[in-house]
């Protein structure tokens, strides 16, 4: 069967990475999340106190990190500089600092590189904010998720409580809105919709109604490109 590179482009905590990483497993695809990879540079930045508005300072950083994906026991796992670093790049700290990294286009580029090396074997979901639009505008399935921002930030404030986090839910909810501007405002790959993209709103939606949803629009893309092929 032909393997396709699928991106799924969103706001902040809409379920893009639950619904990656389902959609891989379902139809056995590899999946990455390039917003970990904004994360555990930002983890990086934050524990060696680089100065993000010195580009000399970025650059020697940029190149004294490597990233890793590694499968352990079914779960996708990040290290950094060979650190298993899946937990902490999801605190508070490294979400506050998170947006303002990945505007930096130093940081872009690099993480940038990487992907497309990642895409290179096609057979991948990935997601962000940018896959579609700047990573791999070829991609043959674009998927852009959405949900309302209250939703969206009952959501992940039930994610933060459930993994142990004393968190406010305002503060959840500013994080996410400030998120959204910063990532929609940048110069460098703002967050925008793809022409081509199909946008998936799953405010009302659990999570398998997403998945049946992405599964149908995989179908529907596999049949057009056959259909392409014959004609
Ligand atoms: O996907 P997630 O919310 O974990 O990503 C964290 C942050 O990384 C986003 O808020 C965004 O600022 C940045 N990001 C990005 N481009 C991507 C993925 C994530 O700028 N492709």
């Amino acid at each position: 069967m032909k393997k396709i590179i699928i991106a799924i482009d969103g706001h902040s905590s809409c379920g893009k990475s639950s619904l990656a990483k389902a959609l891989g497993e379902a139809i056995d695809y590899t999946y990455i999340s390039s917003g970990d990879m904004y994360r555990a540079v930002t983890l990086y930045f934050l524990r060696n106190k680089v100065n993000i508005n010195n580009p000399e300072a970025v650059a020697e950083a940029l190149k004294n990190i490597q990233l890793e994906f590694k499968r352990i026991d079914g779960q996708n796992r990040i290290f950094l500089n060979g650190e298993d670093v899946s937990e902490e790049i999801r605190s508070m700290p490294v979400a506050e600092w998170v947006s303002p990294v990945a505007a930096i286009p130093a940081v872009r580029r690099e993480m940038v590189r990487q992907q497309r090396l990642m895409g290179e074997q096609k057979g991948i979901v990935m997601d962000g904010r940018d896959i579609g639009t700047v990573v791999f505008p070829n991609a043959e399935l674009k998927i852009f998720l959405t949900a309302d921002l209250e939703e969206r930030a009952r959501r992940r404030y039930k994610e933060l409580l459930e993994n142990g986090y004393d968190v406010e839910f305002e503060d959840v909810l500013q994080n996410l809105e400030e998120r959204d501007r910063i990532d929609s405002t940048r110069a460098d790959s703002p967050l925008t919709v793809a022409d081509d993209a199909r946008i998936l709103d799953n405010t009302n939606l659990n999570r398998e109604q997403s998945l049946a949803k992405a599964l149908e629009m995989y179908r529907e893309t596999l049949a057009a490109l056959e259909a392409q092929k014959e004609a």
